[in-house]
């Protein structure tokens, strides 16, 4: 079957700029011999050889387009162009309808919307819609592929792109409640204090969109989602109904409602989820969720690692950043002045490795504020890991132990602070030591 671990082997291998022009022979008999093992229902598996080529030998924003093209593609969709396709009674995202390969019984082929997947009981043809395409039109797989984006880039074909719009703009007005429930309710007063207490003005509110989302305003929030449009399935399908019963669960166990929600939005500019902060006057800064607890998770894997947040919002990253270890301190640092300031993921490069290779792609330079104390042999050796492109992009600024970076900003002030940045020092000096 046509896999997305498969995807990138043969993109490595052929480098993905070539998908848009011509391939050369060897290149197509390569597709093909990777379509015929599909058809005999080979799975790509860890360990497999096929095309073991490092991943930065293809573009990121190149491979970005693919992965979105293949998420965009909707197999009930593309397939229901040749088969007329029924729902199964007991599973919506399961339909059946004749098999064009064996013509057997009239149910025989299943088509499952939620991995795009499809199979046929009695003849077991099977794969990716992407297989079914190529099969149907005696294409080669990159020629299906092409074909498959020009279809979606002219409107034939929709794919999933509606929905996903939807999603985002179910997420946009749940963000436009949360930010006036933060400003003006009478919920949003603790929340509004502690904001006074860190040093964050009413204009930073306002750059961020900060917002919250107590348990008292659901109900209200439901009211609204509805009464702008939205169905009741539509918000059950965005996740809504499970995090309302998340805040109520909260709310039962005695736990503290006070979570600030941070938007963060796409390079379009879309909303796609929320970050939280924790504002309990004792905790101050002790807890912050790194994965974000609803909207976020929804989205493809490769859609939510793209995710950066910075004051820009995510559209435009600038080119020379400082990493930093919570989202909440992208909102402190830019109140001090420092707008570069990014958050991509819980700094562990062990964990977050892919996250930061692909991040560090789209930067000149990115600064990890670090204690000597972190610089272990395991830390080397993941930094190690990077790919030459990244390594070169990283430099270290290094704290006094015990000293966050924010309050070390504030203490330092934003001249001297910047200068220090500008000293970091770079991972292949580092490694020299
Ligand atoms: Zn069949």
């Amino acid at each position: 079957m046509f896999t997305r671990r498969m995807f990138f082997k043969i993109l490595a291998a052929i480098g993905a700029g070539s998908l848009f022009s011509a391939e050369s022979e060897g290149t197509a008999a390569q597709w093909l011999n990777v379509s015929a093992a599909s058809s005999t229902g080979h799975l790509a598996r860890p360990g497999d050889t096929y095309f073991e080529v490092p991943a930065q030998a293809f573009g990121v924003t190149t491979t970005e387009q693919w992965e979105n093209l293949l998420d965009d593609l909707d197999a009930v969709e593309l397939i229901g162009r040749y088969v007329s396709l029924t729902s199964a009674p007991d599973e919506v995202s399961r339909l059946t309808g004749r098999c064009p390969f064996c013509r057997h019984g009239a149910d025989s082929l299943l088509v499952d919307s939620r991995d795009d997947t499809y199979l046929c009981t009695d003849c077991l043809a099977g794969g990716h819609a992407l297989d079914f395409y190529a099969r149907m039109e005696g294409l080669s797989l990159p020629e299906s592929l092409r074909s498959v984006g020009k279809l979606m880039a002219a409107g034939v074909l929709q794919g999933k792109r509606p929905r996903l719009k939807r999603f985002h703009c179910i997420i946009e007005a749940i963000d436009r409640f949360a930010h006036e429930s933060l400003i003006c309710s009478r919920e949003g007063a603790s929340a509004r204090g502690w904001l006074n207490h860190q040093g964050i003005t009413a204009e930073m509110v306002e750059k961020f969109s900060l917002g919250m989302m107590p348990y008292a305003l659901s109900d209200q929030l439901l009211e609204r989602l509805r009464a702008v449009g939205f169905t009741p399935d539509e918000l059950e399908q965005a996740g809504v109904d499970g995090w309302m019963s998340c805040l109520a669960d909260r709310f039962k166990a005695g736990e503290s409602n006070s979570t600030l929600l941070l938007p963060v939005r796409d390079r379009e500019g879309d909303c796609c989820g929320f970050y939280e902060q924790s504002f309990g006057l004792e905790s101050a800064l002790a807890w912050s969720s790194h994965v974000v607890p609803y909207g976020y998770q929804l989205l493809a894997p490769h859609r939510a690692n793209q995710l950066v947040y910075c004051t820009t919002s995510g559209q435009t990253v600038p080119s020379s950043v400082v990493l930093v270890e919570h989202p909440w301190d992208v909102v402190l640092l830019a109140q001090e002045g420092l707008h570069q300031a990014v958050y991509v993921s819980p700094l562990d490069l062990h964990e977050y490795h892919d996250r930061f290779n692909r991040f560090l792609l789209q930067v000149q330079r990115g600064v990890w504020p670090i204690y000597s104390s972190d610089l272990s042999v395991e830390f080397m050796r993941n930094l190690c890991r990077l790919s030459p492109h990244g390594l070169e992009r990283v430099a270290f600024l290094f704290l006094p132990d015990g000293t966050g970076f924010s309050e070390w900003l504030r203490r330092e002030g934003p001249v001297i602070g910047r200068a220090r940045l500008e000293d970091a020092l770079s991972a292949t000096e580092l490694l020299r030591f």
